[in-house]
């Protein structure tokens, strides 16, 4: 893969342009060019589900509770993240988000922050029928939830649990909460995924939901990804195809990284839109927008990132915030050009997806 490839700026030749210091201040920028105003939270590594793609059966260790960063230590960093570098949208991750008890305080803190970033979250939505207009009132903007099978026993399949009703449950609360538009993200499972895509995308169009489907990603616990396993963003629109007219949406993408089409009405359904995260197939590498801080205050430029710059070590010491500011500034600017998910010499990062947080 090249920078061209990447349709990135081909700064310094065909290799990462020379690094030197990283701005003192103005934009998060990276060697590249690109700008970070979006930032990924994640509050815990822990989850109740056990989804094939990310984490494994059983045994895996949890973070130490003293690793975490404190509700104070998070809310210091989300002040320096929008006050200091620009930052405009944060949204919360995990493990589950909604595992944390203290969620709703960090929304509503996010949500004091001036200029104030907008909040989402990505959540499996179990609680989430209890806890939605909580959070709706503490400040949250939008909410992605985790769905990829409407079957009960495909859920319990790629799961490991049987909780599809407390996910359903999860939606509605959240579209009466008025947490709209409410996004479902699905990673669709090898054995029954193009099916699953189908009945999903009538499921979400019937209940007034937005459907993003996203290609499976090396970020498995177990590390047995395999590229010819992926379903790929062109056999999941070759299959909606057929059961749905789907056209181009007109809007500009920009750093979004899913590519939006509307749904007509049919007999069967009201319209809608469906979106389609081709994260392996057709990266928008050179789009990134983001910034990662994991629950034990690590900053990773990218999901793929085998390096971290340590923010709690920091936190914990005397670093004032424009110490904390000059770090994350240079581990953005290390950010590399792309995943390189496709390219032969590929390592997947240690931490599977849970501990980073998607
Ligand atoms: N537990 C929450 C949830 O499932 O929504 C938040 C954390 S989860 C890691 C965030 C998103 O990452 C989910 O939409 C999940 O489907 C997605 N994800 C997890 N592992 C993935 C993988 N290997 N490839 C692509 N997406 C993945
Ligand atoms: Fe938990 Fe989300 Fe990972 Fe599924 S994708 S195991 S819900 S963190």
């Amino acid at each position: 893969m090249t920078l061209t490839s990447l349709g990135l700026p081909a700064v310094g030749g065909p290799g990462r342009p020379p690094l030197g210091p990283a701005p003192s201040s103005g934009p998060l920028v990276d060697t590249y060019g690109r700008v970070a105003t979006d930032l990924r939270v994640s509050l815990t590594d822990k989850c109740n589900l056990r989804c094939t793609y990310c984490m494994p059966a059983e045994g895996l260790d949890w973070l130490p509770g003293e690793a975490l960063l404190s509700p104070s230590e998070l809310g210091r960093l989300l002040r320096i993240a929008v006050t200091r570098l620009g930052i405009t949208s944060v949204r919360f991750t995990g493990g589950e988000p909604l595992v944390t008890r203290h969620l709703e305080d960090v929304v509503a803190a996010a949500a004091a922050l001036r200029p104030r970033p907008e909040i989402t979250l990505t959540t499996n939505g179990i609680g989430l029928d209890r806890r939605a207009a909580a959070l709706r009132q503490a400040g949250l903007d939008r909410i992605n939830v985790s769905l990829d099978s409407i079957d009960a026993a495909h859920f319990a399949r790629i799961t490991r649990r049987d909780r599809l009703g407390d996910v359903l449950d999860g939606l509605a609360a959240a579209k009466a909460a008025g947490l709209s538009p409410v996004k479902v993200n699905a990673v669709l499972d090898p054995a029954s995924g193009l099916e699953d895509a189908v009945n999903l995308l009538g499921y979400c169009l019937d209940h007034g939901y937005q459907l993003r489907i996203i290609e499976q990603m090396p970020l498995d616990a177990g590390h047995t990804w395999q590229r010819g396993k992926v379903i790929d963003a062109d056999t999941i629109l070759a299959t909606l195809r057929q059961h749905f007219d789907l056209r181009s949406d007109p809007q500009p993408r920009g750093s979004a990284p899913a590519e939006l089409w509307q749904v007509s009405e049919s007999a069967e359904h009201p319209a809608g839109t469906v979106g389609v995260i081709a994260s392996v197939t057709h990266a928008f590498c050179s789009a990134c927008d983001r910034t990662r801080l994991t629950a034990d205050g690590q900053i990773r430029s990218c999901l793929f990132s085998t390096e971290e710059s340590d923010l709690r070590a920091l936190l914990r010491g005397d670093a004032d915030d424009a110490d904390i500011e000059a770090a994350w500034r240079t581990a953005m600017w290390g950010k590399p050009a792309g995943h390189g998910i496709n390219n032969p010499d590929f390592v997947q990062p240690a931490r599977p997806m849970s501990a980073i947080g998607g």
